[in-house]
């Protein structure tokens, strides 16, 4: 997975001083976030839907190798074929193959962020292939050449102004900000591209063992197209994303669109379980399901990150997260943005590489109140810089801050000897009156605390503490 979380601090700070892009954060949380907490409010199927989406997505975690075989089976019996990919190189490679050996030169793509994880444009670019992406907001970033900062939305960091110059600039059209004229100018420039492509690629938002399909959902129509209307469809799954039956697939599709967009149900649903019908006019001639793990085994084998896997990337713990409404998607520099990219990013990508991610959430909760399955993500954000603080070979997790890991010892030492901690408070107490202050708050603390008031003041120790108080009260009483 290409990370550059490395830049993850200049990134947001830059974000945080982007006037427009905060009023598309706040825009965009203000809208979804509320909007899919009613719909969480009046569930018509009962309020437990949650809880019981959550228990089917374990049970599907949980028997993974049956599920996975059970598809494999349908959708081959149905005339597809299946492959299983180990790694990011062998799902690119599987997909290179499929092209060459159909003479494949130009390719459509519905929205995916299994091909975004695993780079795949890229290398189907380099060897000479045509890619156009066609969910409107994905065409748009990939016009303007950038990474999507949103899963669900990923242009939302642009405005109508930015749109309108990019589609003169690129497209030749007259200049104008008018969503429904941009998106006719869109849709025109892209009905070539899908009446040209030779192969259509999508990916898979859940799959169902018991009926043998993939399921994929949008609201422009885009992915209906790029998967009938190519001779060759090429469908990507994280090997996570699947459902044990019918019943318990629709259930998670409901929440899945809650979360996404505040739907009840996404505008298209398509259930695609294998090539054309001989006797169909419509649909590819071939079909091929990629399935991907690439970091997933792992993260299946360790219980204290199993849960993750019951994600299915709506993206509805975005539009709630205070840090990702400041920081914006392009700060978390990976596919995934947001709370789950704080997660399941290091998970995928390495721990020690992609710190910054989920040492930067503030692990007030919200993720986890908005998440139509109730995932928790503030346990796994701590489990994760337990790690960073201890180190993990397991993980290959080395210890991030030896200071500060040698800083907490100690201030745990103090806190078990009662008589170090007072004279230290008593030190505390006086040294705390030099420090430069205003209006009852410490500006400015020395080394090796003087991070802790970079951004913020802090509270000066109080002249008594709780037990000198207690103990005062106690000899004033007669
Ligand atoms: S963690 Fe929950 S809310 Fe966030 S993307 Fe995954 S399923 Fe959706």
């Amino acid at each position: 997975m290409e990370l550059t979380t490395k830049a993850y601090k200049q990134t947001a700070k830059k974000a945080i001083a982007d006037p427009i892009l905060q009023s598309a954060l706040a825009g965009l949380q203000s809208r979804l976030g509320p909007a899919t907490a009613s719909l969480y409010e009046n569930l018509p199927e009962g309020p437990d839907l949650r809880a019981k989406a959550h228990a089917y997505r374990r049970k599907a975690v949980d028997n993974l190798d049956i599920m996975l075989v059970t598809l494999a089976g349908k959708i081959r019996e149905n005339g597809g074929e299946v492959h299983f990919a180990a790694t990011a190189k062998d799902a690119v490679d599987i997909c290179l193959d499929i092209a060459e050996k159909n003479n494949v030169k130009h390719v459509v793509k519905g929205k995916s962020m299994v091909t975004e994880e695993i780079g795949l444009n890229r290398a189907l670019m380099d060897k000479g292939i045509e890619v156009n992406e066609t969910d409107l907001g994905e065409y748009i970033i990939q016009l303007a050449g950038e990474k999507p900062s949103h899963i669900v939305a990923p242009a939302v960091h642009k405005t109508r102004k930015e749109v309108g110059e990019l589609f003169t600039e690129k497209l030749g059209t007259p200049y104008t900000d008018d969503p429904p004229t941009l998106t006719r100018d869109a849709r025109q420039a892209l009905r070539k591209k899908f009446m040209a492509a030779d192969m259509g690629i999508s990916g898979c938002n859940l799959a169902c063992a018991e009926t043998g399909h993939i399921t994929t959902v949008s609201n422009e129509g885009n992915i209906r197209m790029a998967t009938t209307l190519p001779r060759v469809h090429v469908a990507f799954m994280g090997m996570e994303r699947i459902a044990a039956n019918l019943e318990e697939h629709q259930a998670i599709l409901r929440l899945m669109s809650m979360g996404a967009a505040a739907q009840q149900i996404g505008g298209y649903v398509s259930y695609i379980g294998g090539p054309a019908a001989v006797d169909h006019a419509d649909g590819p001639q071939a079909f091929h399901l990629v399935i991907v793990d690439n970091g997933r085994s792992r993260i299946l084998a360790d219980e204290e990150f199993r849960e993750m896997l019951c994600c299915i990337r709506c993206g509805a713990c975005l539009n709630v997260c205070p840090v990702y409404g400041k920081i914006g998607g392009h700060s978390y520099g990976s596919a995934y943005t947001g709370p789950v990219g704080a997660v399941v990013t290091p998970l995928l990508g390495g721990i020690n590489e992609a710190s910054h991610l989920c040492q930067g959430e503030s692990l007030c909760g919200a993720c986890r109140v908005a998440c139509p399955l109730n995932l928790n993500l503030p346990r796994m954000l701590l489990a994760l810089r337990a790690k960073l603080s201890e180190g993990d070979p397991r993980w290959n997790v080395k210890p991030k801050s030896r200071p500060e890991k040698m800083l907490f010892q100690v201030w745990s030492r103090i806190n078990q000897n009662r008589k170090v901690y007072d004279i230290l408070l008593k030190l505390g107490r006086l040294i705390q009156k030099i420090m430069p202050s205003s209006n009852h708050m410490i500006r400015r603390l020395p080394w090796p605390f003087s991070g802790w008031t970079q951004s913020r003041d802090m509270k000066p120790l109080a002249g008594k503490t709780f037990m000198e108080l207690w103990k005062e009260h106690q000899g004033g009483r007669s």
